[in-house]
């Protein structure tokens, strides 16, 4: 399935909550989901009482989106989360949180995921002092994320280290955001999702 290019916020919309696609914008007023609540369409459809699969097949939904994955991949994730030891939906999270762009999207180097793959995408990072352009590819503790030095002197990359220090540092990495560098100091945890996803729903959609 190709990637989807339409407007984030719609994705927002469909899944009536916050999935924080935009950066800033969605701390702001003009977030669509404060704005107008109700599901894409010229009137906005009104809302449905989802029953098991419905809801099963929405918070599967929402993870995708949330992390920007297509189906094939995150089906690959389930698998390899349900073989590993440990709690299935912990462990796709995890999995999921281990991605290269949302590493960079937690060093606080892009303002959303979806800008954190572009980057990578140009290869602006290195992977323990190697050049990476794969956005999907999954960190281990003891990995060293750096900004590439050829790249801090575009003016995108610039603003992005200078304006993106408030971001609150997830304690599985440990970042020198002055020096564009991430430690993978853990592997993320459970209780290191700062987003309520009921991860069970998706586990028992991909049990059945
Ligand atoms: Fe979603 Fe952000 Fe758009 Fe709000 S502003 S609807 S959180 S992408």
């Amino acid at each position: 399935m190709a990637r989807y290019t339409g407007p984030s916020c719609r994705l927002c919309r469909r899944e009536g909550t916050k999935l924080f696609l935009k950066g800033d914008r969605c701390l702001t007023s003009k977030c669509a989901v404060d704005r107008r609540g109700s599901a894409p369409g010229q009137h906005g459809a009104a809302p449905k009482k989802l029953k098991e699969y419905g809801l099963q097949l929405r918070e599967k939904e929402k993870a995708k989106r949330y992390y920007g994955v297509l189906e094939r991949q995150f089906r690959g994730y389930f698998e390899k989360a349900d073989k590993a030891e440990g709690v299935t939906g912990a462990n796709l999270l995890s999995i999921l949180e281990r991605r290269l762009d949302n590493v960079v999207y937690r060093m606080g180097m892009a303002e959303s995921r979806k800008e954190a793959r572009q980057l990578v995408l140009h290869a602006h990072f290195r992977l323990n002092g190697k050049k990476v352009n794969i956005p999907s590819l999954q960190v281990k503790v003891g990995d060293v994320i750096t900004i590439r030095s050829e790249s801090r002197s575009l003016e995108k990359i610039k603003d992005l280290l200078e304006g993106l220090d408030t971001r609150i540092s997830p304690k599985w990495l440990e970042i020198d955001r002055e020096n564009g560098t991430a430690t993978v100091v853990a592997l993320p945890t459970r209780e290191d999702v700062d987003f309520p996803f009921e991860e069970n729903l998706i586990v028992e959609l991909y049990s059945k």
